[in-house]
């Protein structure tokens, strides 16, 4: 078999940093680490070829050498995902789909021949059985969460790196919170899965070992979900990691903001080479907190908050969110007093959006408040 896995392209966002990448000769911040994933999944007698349209073009010639073409993307993705589907089926080639675009909203897109969805370490092994039996059903989806130790260790060798800002591997999925707006949790759960210390390290050095020497970002939902494995586990084992070959990497994670109540987790991060981190903030208004359960970021000095990670050594990115119903006209002016007041330099603010999972989409839809689709998910 022939396997095309496509990424497809970002829309000018906040995360695409489309017009920053130009000043570091760089393509795209992330490579597709699902995707790539899903690469070490399939057999290693089938041929796999990588295309991000986020660095490069999709050519007939590759949809033409491939068997099938597996596509994977979040919402935000969704115009280029329509292009994409439309170029396979105008060359009558078959199309599997999975991530959390397909998994949340399956039924949007009739021209996929087979939705492989939420966590593909479960429904993957499924599709390529029946597969190979020429069986294949149209849609395999599990209400299971996977076992992350049994996930296997990305295909980096299929990522063109030098057009990548930063390498990115992945620890834990899931989230203890539970914020009104964010589809992590329907997605991946509440309990924090991980992969094991011993994975991570294979990951580093399987990075290590592609002359990788910057920034890698983990990827997960709420990086220290599980701080005990964190500070007795992890960091000290990539702390002895790093130390070893001289500190060839620096990390960046997201977490959420009761980070800063941890000296000794942060301590340790930033020994290990974390120096940055992406925070939900989301709003300086405690009624608009109460609103969307962002019960960590309650009740504390948020300012402070950010203040005491930045002492530790640590860059704070924020995110921030307007549309609450509980903000009034002046919450434009708070969170740039905000920003201002903590010196956070990279703040994604955006509008409040409801994913199809989420517990507001629900009660917007409860109030008849839907009228049209979200593009967007949240973490942290
Ligand atoms: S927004 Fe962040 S903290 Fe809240 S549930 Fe989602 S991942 Fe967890």
């Amino acid at each position: 078999m022939n396997i095309l896995l496509v990424y497809p392209q970002y829309p000018d966002t906040f995360w695409s940093f489309k017009h920053a990448l130009k000043f570091v000769s760089k393509k795209a911040v992330n490579p597709p680490l699902g995707l790539i994933t899903v690469a070490s999944l399939l057999p290693k007698y089938w041929q796999k070829k990588l295309i991000d349209l986020n660095i490069e073009s999709l050519k007939t010639k590759d949809i033409l050498w491939a068997d099938y073409v597996f596509i994977s993307a979040m919402n935000v993705q969704s115009k280029s995902v329509i292009e994409i589907i439309d170029k396979c089926n105008s060359l009558n080639k078959k199309i599997v789909a999975g991530g959390p675009l397909f998994t949340e909203n399956p039924d949007t897109f009739p021209k996929v021949d087979h939705f492989v969805l939420n966590e593909a370490e479960i429904t993957l092994p499924e599709f390529l059985d029946d597969l190979i039996n020429r069986k294949p059903k149209r849609v395999y989806q599990s209400e299971k969460f996977a076992d992350l130790r049994t996930s296997p260790l990305p295909d980096y060798s299929l990522v063109k790196i030098s057009k990548y800002n930063t390498l990115n591997l992945q620890y834990t999925r899931g989230c203890p919170f539970n914020c009104e707006f964010c589809d992590i949790t329907a997605l991946l759960g509440h309990k924090v899965r991980a992969k094991s210390t011993g994975q991570i390290i294979n990951e580093l050095d399987a990075i290590y070992k592609t002359g990788w020497q910057k920034n890698i970002f983990f990827v997960d939902d709420n990086f220290i979900g599980d701080k005990k494995v964190l500070k007795n586990e992890l960091l000290p084992a990539i702390i002895e990691w790093m130390e070893s070959r001289n500190h060839p990497f620096t990390f960046s994670t997201e977490a959420s903001i009761n980070l800063s109540d941890d000296d000794e987790l942060m301590d340790l991060m930033t020994k290990a080479g974390f120096s940055t981190v992406f925070i939900g903030i989301e709003t300086t208004e405690e009624a608009s907190l109460s609103e969307c359960g962002k019960s960590q970021n309650k009740n504390r000095n948020l300012v402070q908050s950010v203040l005491n990670i930045q002492k530790k050594g640590l860059e704070v990115l924020g995110g921030f969110i307007l549309g609450f119903d509980n903000d009034s006209p002046s919450i434009f002016q708070k969170q740039i007093d905000f920003i201002q007041e903590t010196g956070i330099i990279s703040a994604m603010v955006g509008l409040l959006n409801a994913p199809k999972k989420t517990m507001l989409y629900k009660r917007l839809k409860d109030e008849g408040r839907i009228i049209t689709k979200s593009l967007c998910t949240g973490s942290a």
